[in-house]
């Protein structure tokens, strides 16, 4: 998605000095200037503008996106199915893993709450700018549905009704999460028709690989884009929205820190029966590509070798697992996306009761195992499931200049993840044989 052109600087340092400049500037000109009616107008008109031909290039294609990535993820499981055993552990322990990462993930956002720290003036500034009818919004929100007829709008009438709403929130359903639902079925169904479904699997393969490259325009324009949405925030937060950031940065690493080190450690000690020390300094190698690469797909080649090589695990074993989960389990993604929607939440004032909390597990969930392996592949995803529940999506506007360092961590679990799986279904299978 970010392939660093013939000798410039790769895309993540050009967004670092976006999001500095962005940041620097704005908080320059605010300090200057304070609330001076020219800087308002430079910033609402010129830099959120930039900022937001960046967001827009990215919400264009999510309903294609969602539609064809969930559509072939179920395609492809159907013939994981076929593999018998093997597949369904390893479906069984993605499952468990990313239900288990998306809980630390809401556990620490409704503890630490990272986006309630916002001063009351900056969250009304916010909700004025980024809500245009916030009150509406914020009463949909806390007026959530019964567990019932939340489950129950799962299930379209109309799916081409909802993708219609389902970005300005005015479906008659769930939105989104009809498309989800209505394509899982697609998906389970295109598998149930042997030959006949592989005109219609390549045509969607052809569709998602030019969405992937439309999001790649995007990513490229990603330094501007970031600079303006930066520029944009500081000046209407001012210092407010540092440490609003530095609250959430923090949630999130912790997070994943006690993922990767307390539930991989106990899977790998429980089930796999390795010393869970011995098992990250294995790995090390491909722990470290992750951090640097921000990609799971491109760290795939070195964690097959370190698996092999370092680990000893059946290569039937470790290489299904591993490519599989490359893209279908990620688990650091899963709590990244949780997290980040209930951190935005609390930004915008808005308190998720029970109902869409759940919504929010599932959702990120099935997001962990849709999201690319590529840099800011789960940005798309991010905006999906705020759609789905009601937060603006323009929010995801204040955490883009913080992503970078989020998206190499949350890979390394991502992968680490991976080798974890492969582990546990390597001694289960084992153990039988
Ligand atoms: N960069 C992540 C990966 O490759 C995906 C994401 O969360 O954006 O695993």
């Amino acid at each position: 998605m970010n392939k660093p052109r013939e000798g410039s600087l790769a895309l993540h340092w050009r967004i670092l000095v976006g999001l500095a400049i962005g940041a620097i500037a704005g908080l320059i000109c605010k300090q200057i200037l304070g609330d001076n009616p020219s800087l308002k107008w430079f910033s609402e008109n010129i830099a959120n503008t930039i900022g937001q031909v960046f967001l827009r290039l990215i919400f264009m294609v999510i309903i294609p996106l969602v539609f064809c990535a969930l559509t072939l993820g179920v395609a492809e499981i159907g013939d994981v199915r076929k593999l018998g055993r093997l597949g369904l552990i390893t479906l069984l322990m993605t499952v468990l893993f990313s239900g288990a990462s998306v809980l630390i993930g809401l556990g620490l956002a409704n503890t630490l709450r990272p986006g309630a720290s916002l001063s009351e003036e900056s969250r009304e500034k916010l909700r004025k700018e980024f809500i245009k009818d916030a009150d509406d919004k914020i009463n949909k929100a806390k007026n959530s549905k019964t567990v019932l007829s939340t489950i129950l709008d799962v299930i379209p009438r109309n799916p081409l009704q909802e993708a219609v709403g389902a970005l300005d929130g005015s479906s008659p359903g769930s939105g989104l999460l009809g498309v989800m639902f209505f394509s899982l079925c697609m998906g389970i169904a295109l598998t149930t028709i042997g030959d006949k479904a592989k005109p219609v699997i390549a045509v969607l393969e052809g569709f998602y690989e030019a969405v992937m490259v439309i999001i790649g325009w995007a990513m490229n324009l990603a330094p501007f884009g970031v600079c303006g949405l930066v520029f944009y925030a500081t000046t209407l937060l001012g210092v407010d929205i540092i440490w609003l950031l530095a609250g959430y940065v923090t949630a999130v690493l912790l997070g994943l820190c006690i993922h990767m080190f307390v539930v991989y450690s106990l899977a790998v000690w429980l089930i796999a029966k390795r010393n869970p020390i011995q098992f990250f300094k294995d790995i090390l190698e491909v722990l470290l590509t992750a951090f640097g690469t921000s990609s799971s797909s491109a760290t795939l080649p070195t964690s097959i070798r370190v698996v092999d090589q370092n680990l000893g695990i059946d290569k039937r074993i470790g290489h299904f697992v591993l490519t599989i989960g490359s893209t279908a389990n990620q688990n650091g993604t899963a709590l990244y996306e949780g997290l980040t929607v209930l951190f935005l939440a609390q930004v915008f004032g808005q308190d998720l009761g029970l109902s869409q909390q759940l919504i929010v597990v599932f959702l990120s969930m099935l997001a962990g195992i849709g999201t690319a392996g590529v840099p800011g592949g789960s940005l798309p995803l991010v905006v999906l499931v705020l759609q789905s529940i009601g937060v603006p999506a323009e929010g995801i506007a204040i955490i883009m200049g913080v992503d970078r360092l989020l998206d190499m961590s949350r890979t390394t679990v991502n992968v680490c993840g991976d080798i974890a799986v492969a582990a546990c279904v390597d001694a289960i299978e084992n153990k039988r044989s």
